[in-house]
Order: C-alpha cells, then sequence, then structure tokens
C-alpha cells in the first residue's frame, strides 16, 4: 500500500528554507535514478531559492552528462548545512561528502531499510524511484520544477522501473509520469535515445553474456566476467549493471547473477535480480543489499562469490519447493 508522506514533506521544505546551503548526494556507482534526482532536486531549490547555496556532488559520470552538470565538492565557506542524502539508506554508501561538515540530514530513498540516518526520513519503499518521490514532493509543495527538471524526474523513473516492467510500478507511478508529461509538455519518445541508445560493442558484449550464461536445475544464471572480456569488447565494469534487467522473463530462470571484477578497485561487483525469491537479505551477507527482487553484494573473493552462488541457488530451490 502506498504511504501517507505528507508530513515528511513539509518537514523537509521547513528545512529546505532554513538552510542557505543545502548539498544533495547520492549513492557510489550511481544509476540514472540517483543521478537524475539529485540534479532535479538541486535545480528546483535553485529556481525556488535563486540566492541559496545547492551542490548536488559526487563522482561525475559521462554517460550520465545529459542531466546536467554536477558541482565541485568545495565545502570550506558553506556555513551551516543541510545534506540531503537521495536514494541509498546508508551513510556508507553516500558518495562524495567525505570531507562536509553537515549539520543535518535529510534522507529520501525507496530501498527498505530500517536504518535512520536522518532528522527527517522520508522512505518509501513502494515507490518505483527516488525520482518519483522527488517529482511528488516538487507536485506537493511550493518547490518550482521547468521542463528540464520534469525531463530529468521521467527519465530516472523510467529507468528505475525498468520501463514499468518492475512490481514497484504502481497507479501512483502512472499518475506522476501522466503529470510531468502534461504539466510540462514532455516529447517524451525523443527522450528514450539518452537512456537506450549503445554502441554496436555493447551489444556484442550483450550476445556474449546471453552465450555464456551458466543456469543450474534449480533455475538459477549466472556469469563471471573476467578484466580480460571487458577488454576484448571495449567495455567497462559498469556496462553489466547496465544490462543485467535485460534478462528478466527468461522462462528457465529464476534468479540470475551477473560478476563482474573491477580491477581497479579490485573487488567483485555483484548484480543480482529475481523474479520470485527475496534476494536482498542474502545480499546482506555478502557487504550488499537493495530490493527486494534487484539487489548488489561486493565481494573481495572468488571463494565468496562462489559460496554467494550455492546460497542463491538454494534459495531458488526452496522457491521451486514452496
Ligand atoms: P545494481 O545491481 O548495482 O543495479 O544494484 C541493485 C540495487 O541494489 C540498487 O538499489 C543498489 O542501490 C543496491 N545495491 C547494490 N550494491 C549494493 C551494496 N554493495 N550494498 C547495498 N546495496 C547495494
Amino acid at each position: 500500500m502506498a504511504m501517507d508522506t505528507n508530513k515528511e514533506i513539509k518537514e523537509i521544505v521547513k528545512k529546505i528554507k532554513k538552510y542557505n546551503s543545502i548539498v544533495i548526494a547520492r549513492h557510489v556507482g550511481p544509476d540514472p535514478d540517483a543521478v537524475a534526482s539529485q540534479i532535479a532536486l538541486r535545480d528546483a531549490i535553485k529556481k525556488t531559492y535563486p540566492n541559496k547555496k545547492v551542490l548536488a556532488v559526487g563522482v561525475y559520470v559521462a554517460r550520465f552528462k545529459y542531466f546536467g552538470a554536477l558541482d565541485k565538492e568545495e565545502y570550506d565557506d558553506l556555513g551551516d548545512t543541510l545534506l540531503i542524502i537521495l536514494d541509498v539508506p546508508t551513510l556508507d554508501r553516500v558518495d562524495g561528502i567525505m570531507n562536509l561538515n553537515y549539520k543535518e540530514i535529510i534522507k529520501i530513498d525507496h530501498h527498505p531499510s530500517d536504518v535512520k540516518v536522518g532528522s527527517v526520513e522520508l522512505v518509501d519503499d513502494t515507490a518505483s524511484s527516488t525520482c518519483q518521490m522527488i517529482a511528488e514532493l516538487l507536485f506537493k509543495t511550493s518547490l518550482k520544477m521547468d521542463k528540464a527538471i520534469a525531463s530529468n524526474l521521467f527519465l530516472g523513473i523510467v529507468s528505475d522501473s525498468d520501463r514499468f516492467l518492475l512490481s514497484y510500478t504502481t497507479p501512483k507511478t502512472f499518475k506522476i509520469v501522466s503529470k510531468l508529461i502534461e504539466d510540462y509538455q514532455l516529447e517524451f519518445t525523443s527522450l528514450y535515445p539518452k537512456l537506450y541508445e549503445r554502441p554496436l560493442n555493447e551489444i556484442r558484449f550483450h550476445g556474449y553474456l546471453a552465450e555464456h550464461l551458466q543456469l543450474t536445475d534449480n533455475g538459477l544464471a549466472y556469469i563471471k566476467i573476467t578484466p580480460e572480456i571487458l577488454k576484448e569488447f571495449d567495455v567497462d565494469h559498469a556496462t553489466p549493471s547496465n544490462m543485467i534487467n535485460d534478462f528478466n522473463y527468461i522462462k528457465e530462470v529464476l534468479v540470475w547473477i551477473f560478476v563482474t571484477f573491477d580491477d581497479k578497485n579490485e573487488i567483485y561487483k555483484v548484480n543480482i535480480r529475481s523474479r520470485g525469491p527475496v534476494i536482498n537479505e542474502t545480499a546482506e551477507k555478502y557487504n550488499g543489499g537493495g530490493h527486494k527482487f534487484a539487489s548488489g553484494a561486493r565481494c573481495k573473493t572468488m571463494e565468496e562469490i562462489d559460496a554467494l552462488i550455492a546460497d542463491l541457488d538454494h534459495l531458488c530451490e526452496e522457491y521451486k519447493r514452496g
């Protein structure tokens, strides 16, 4: 059931009014929902309060440049600062705030979590995306929106709901999307190339993944992607993350995993998706977490990866039996 979040929304607007310096941050390894929501909220606050200093921070990701520029992490002259964290439940996964002294935190997020870090927590794990929550916040308050902000929010919602395929898509999602399109005259089909246009080598890499996916008797599909393979197809270690959702609705597959070695950080990055068993609790055991059916993990060794694969296979077996 959708949550009543009006009290938190009012509190958030009060805090935004109160602070002259606001830093908006999101999770490490950002996706379109994380980047679009932080840039949309920054631009809405700046449009409403042109004299406030509002920074959207974190690592710049070239392939998301169409959402707009991020700000330099220059925190020296900020004074009392409000930190708003988006699309992330815990502070350890927030990007770009290491040298920031903040006075207060607001969290806006759609991940399930009991961890409280903010003086105001707008958390709705029934929302399709953080962008849906930001759109609702802007529609319900005096914070201003324009066509560019609406376009960013639209793309964040489309991306995180996987084009409205995921079960977090609700009538509210469609109402908000419809209002964004109508109120701001979005020519939404012309926005899709920003999210979905890809070079041919990525399509060929996609073919490699389909070809080499291993399948267990219990319906677990997995693939271990080496740095050599990434090099062969001229793609980077973030590319598999953009493709994991494409492997939904395969008849034989209940849970699927991509394991990618990130040689820069010397860690295995794992993307996990499910169309049955709840996977986030298993992911949490392997330095990970996320949503019930879309999670991630980070492992240091192949032994840990193999244990994670075995755990998820067991989960599939139990699910099938149940
Ligand atoms: P990904 O497979 O990277 O797209 O992540 C799927 C979901 O899991 C997203 O909501 C992420 O925020 C979350 N997630 C990914 N990695 C981790 C991690 N190491 N710890 C907690 N949550 C994660």
